[in-house]
């Protein structure tokens, strides 16, 4: 039986502001509150970062740099004395029909593999209804944030989020309060 648990991170507008394609640190800013949830989650939660980059497949920014720069987050959140266990990436766009793209559960159920994640006492945490699709499709909780893109999508929202959040620190602090569910959903 797995048994960690974890928090599966959206990347621009959960954490940092959502800049449109951008692969730069100098474009990177924390949206007020992140670093501060991020320590609290990590002291229950396995954390992992699961982005969709299409801005690889428009050719805005090479797959090289994309992971150049997702080692550089990493290493700032490091800074802060976070660790993320990985960061998983979708480099393709939409229309070419991956296995990776979210609203696909696929980097959730990897996870689950490599690191021994019960995903049904998992959550995870985004600005769009993908987010909230990957979790369902998973079989993990969810936290629609007003951050980012969310109040734009909210209205599309097509699975009920377990929780909309104004944003990540009241995400984290929900999910901190709930029991640990012992039992499968
Ligand atoms: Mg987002
Ligand atoms: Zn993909």
């Amino acid at each position: 039986m797995p048994d960690k648990r974890a928090v599966f991170l959206d990347r621009d507008g959960t954490i940092n502001d959502d800049v449109g394609y951008f692969c730069s640190l100098d474009r990177f800013r924390f949206i007020p509150g992140a670093v501060e949830a991020l320590r609290s989650l990590q002291k229950e939660f396995t954390l992992f970062i699961v982005t969709n980059q299409s801005g690889v497949a428009r050719k805005i920014f090479s797959e090289d740099e994309l992971i150049t720069f997702n080692r550089q987050v990493e290493d700032l959140l490091r800074a802060c004395g976070i660790e993320i266990t990985r960061t998983y990436y979708c480099p393709h766009l939409r229309q070419d029909r991956c296995q990776c793209c979210k609203p696909s559960p696929f980097f959730l159920r990897e996870a689950a593999k490599q690191y021994d994640i019960d995903l049904r006492r998992s959550f995870m945490i985004g600005d769009h209804p993908h987010d909230i699709e990957t979790a369902a499709a998973a079989g993990a909780g969810s936290v629609y944030l007003l951050t980012g893109h969310g109040p734009k999508h909210r209205s599309q929202l097509r699975v009920p989020p377990d929780l909309v959040a104004a944003n990540i620190s009241e995400a984290a602090e929900w999910i901190i309060s709930l029991p640990v569910r012992t039992q499968p959903r």
